[in-house]
């Protein structure tokens, strides 16, 4: 069954996404994946992203990044955010999201994970119970071609699409859809 890389939600990007609905809900945490969810691979983070963060955590939200990418590459991003990390996390494996969870605190179920790979990122969240925002992944405008495994992505996510069961799980999450 595909069930188990349908995320709770989808959202065109990190933007997009009601946080104060979030924690209206009675949700507390949010975890981030980094790269082409916040920023393009490898990149610094930009003005947009740190003041988001500020936003999240004026909203009472204790966050988290997962990553696989390293722990100087998040401390390069980091610089102006205030926030907890987990390192090479080796998502799918669901190590990194207990970790993450045992250091925020919080239960599954009061937590939120957000990341743009439905075979690492909302695989490795729905292994573990953790509700899940699908974000799209962003590219360069020069990118014009995309890899097998988002073509595969995209099968995944247009039979998402048409289960009725498994969208929209978080309610009106979506501020607004591009
Ligand atoms: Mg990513």
């Amino acid at each position: 069954m595909l069930k188990k890389f349908f995320p709770h939600a989808y959202a065109p990007d990190v933007y997009a996404i009601d946080y104060e609905y979030l924690y209206e809900q009675g949700y507390q945490a949010l975890i981030f994946d980094i790269d082409q969810t916040l920023v393009q691979h490898g990149e610094q983070s930009t003005k947009e992203v740190d003041e988001l963060f500020k936003r999240i955590h004026a909203i009472g939200f204790k966050t988290i990044l997962l990553s696989n990418n390293s722990k100087e590459r998040i401390e390069e991003f980091i610089e102006n955010i205030d926030t907890l990390y987990v390192a090479m996390a080796d998502k799918p494996q669901v190590d990194g999201y207990l970790k993450a969870l045992d250091m925020l605190g919080t239960s599954k179920e009061k937590t939120v994970f957000i990341g743009d790979q439905i075979f690492t990122d909302i695989l490795g969240a729905n292994r573990c119970g953790i509700p899940s925002i699908l974000v799209r992944f962003l590219r360069h405008d020069y990118e014009t071609k995309i890899g097998k495994k988002r073509q595969v992505e995209r099968l995944v996510l247009a039979c998402y699409r048409l289960s009725r069961t498994y969208q929209n799980r978080l309610g009106n999450v979506v501020k607004e859809i591009n």
